[in-house]
């Protein structure tokens, strides 16, 4: 085989590979994708747990408070029962004395209850803002993966025809040239191929390339790997 021949089928076998290197990438940023989503929901499943613990907290410290609240008018109720009965001036100080002391332990846990309702309600308006976003997340979620399968399908369809036209094609090529192209394009994801330039460079990275070796190009007579940047150099396609 004619290298110039060579090079054309080089050429079209480096479109293919191309096309499947554009679907294989295209197929990870899908994956790339779902799996961002699924961080997104799993994220909020957290937080939503840890919302909800610190609700169920508050609204233990709430029951809590609310027996000591209990407790506290249950004491007073009987300072009022001991303060009538009192028989001197002695018993009525220590009653009056106990019974300020218990209106300040029942004023406290008043208030430390009315702190832990309104801590509850904070948790809870916090919950449903997380919980919405949280159903958002998941319908969006399943929205998309439901797309993706349908795209992936697709794409992987195009990459199953694509593998098998490129089989065909490297069957066409003798074994050193396609030797050549898969060490050329082996990590590559642009072209494995450039034209020479009309003033004799490589069309990619623009070396120089040796005045014998460009006519050994443009005869055809041998492929030429650019110095430079390492593709494989063809004739240039004239403008005529
Ligand atoms: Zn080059």
């Amino acid at each position: 085989m004619e290298a110039t021949d060579t090079v054309g089928e080089l050429i079209v076998l480096q479109e293919i590979d191309l096309e499947i290197i554009r679907i294989r990438s295209e197929l990870g940023a899908l994956e790339e994708e779902i799996e961002g989503l699924v961080t997104t929901v799993e994220e909020f499943q957290e937080r939503e747990a840890k919302v909800q613990a610190k609700l169920a907290e508050a609204d233990e410290r709430v029951r809590r408070y609310q027996r000591s609240v209990e407790a506290g008018r249950d004491i007073l109720k009987r300072l009022e029962t001991r303060s009538s009965a009192v028989e001197n001036m002695q018993q009525h100080f220590a009653v009056r004395s106990e019974t300020d002391t218990a209106r300040r332990n029942l004023k406290s846990a008043e208030d430390d209850q009315l702190s832990a309702m309104q801590e509850v309600e904070t948790f809870k308006a916090d919950l449903a803002e997380i919980t919405a976003e949280l159903d958002a997340a998941q319908a969006g979620l399943a929205t998309r993966t439901a797309e993706v399968k349908k795209s992936r399908k697709s794409l992987e369809g195009e990459l199953d025809s694509h593998t098998s036209t490129k089989e065909t094609q490297e069957e066409r090529l003798d074994g050193k040239s396609l030797r050549l192209y898969r060490t050329v394009s082996n990590g590559r994801t642009e072209s494995a191929l450039a034209s020479l330039t009309s003033d004799g460079c490589c069309g990619r990275c623009y070396t120089a390339v040796p005045k014998q070796r460009q006519a050994d190009i443009r005869a055809g007579r041998a492929l030429a790997i650019c110095e430079g940047c390492g593709v494989i150099l063809y004739p240039e396609v004239s403008d005529a």
